[in-house]
């Protein structure tokens, strides 16, 4: 199965014309275990495989394949940059207000832009960049058992 997922990503690296190295295979590999994960997040994943790489060669390796399209970068207000390996689709995602999981959440349209403004003031919209706010299950429940103090808790 992993060799089958690095053929995949080897495919993936050829077909926007990158070189195939073990850095970007680690990082594609890393990110389609782990999506939304931020900088640090992956220069962990990626050394407990390859444990010499620096810190610069990942940060070149992400900036390299989020140019190339195939790792996207998302930002939510507040929060470090992630990354994940879902791209083309303009999904979209719901962050935790409380602890900041990320969830994806698909585009009803699948392309961007895909709210339409009532007045675009002369400007060619390409994007909306959409994020969904709220409370995960996991904090919800937290919540729910600290607000009715069941002296066995929730866990
Ligand atoms: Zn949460
Ligand atoms: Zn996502
Ligand atoms: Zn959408």
């Amino acid at each position: 199965m992993f060799g089958r997922m690095t053929s995949d990503h080897e495919a993936q690296l050829r077909a926007v014309s990158l070189r195939v190295t073990r850095p970007r295979l680690a990082v594609l590999a890393a990110l389609h275990e782990n999506p939304h994960v931020d900088t640090d997040a992956v220069i962990a994943l990626v050394r407990a495989e390859q444990p010499t790489i620096s810190h610069q060669a990942v940060y070149d390796v992400l900036r390299a394949l989020t140019q190339a399209g195939l790792v996207r970068r998302i930002q939510p207000a507040g929060a470090t940059a992630r990354y994940e390996s879902r791209t083309g689709d303009n999904h979209h995602h719901v962050v935790c207000r409380s602890c900041g999981a990320i969830a994806d959440v698909d585009c009803v349209v699948g392309h961007a832009p895909c709210l339409t403004a009532p007045d675009h003031h002369g400007f060619v919209v390409d994007e909306a960049e959409v994020v969904f706010w709220g409370t995960c299950p996991e904090c919800a429940t937290a919540h729910a058992s600290q607000s009715s103090a069941s002296p066995e808790g929730s866990r």
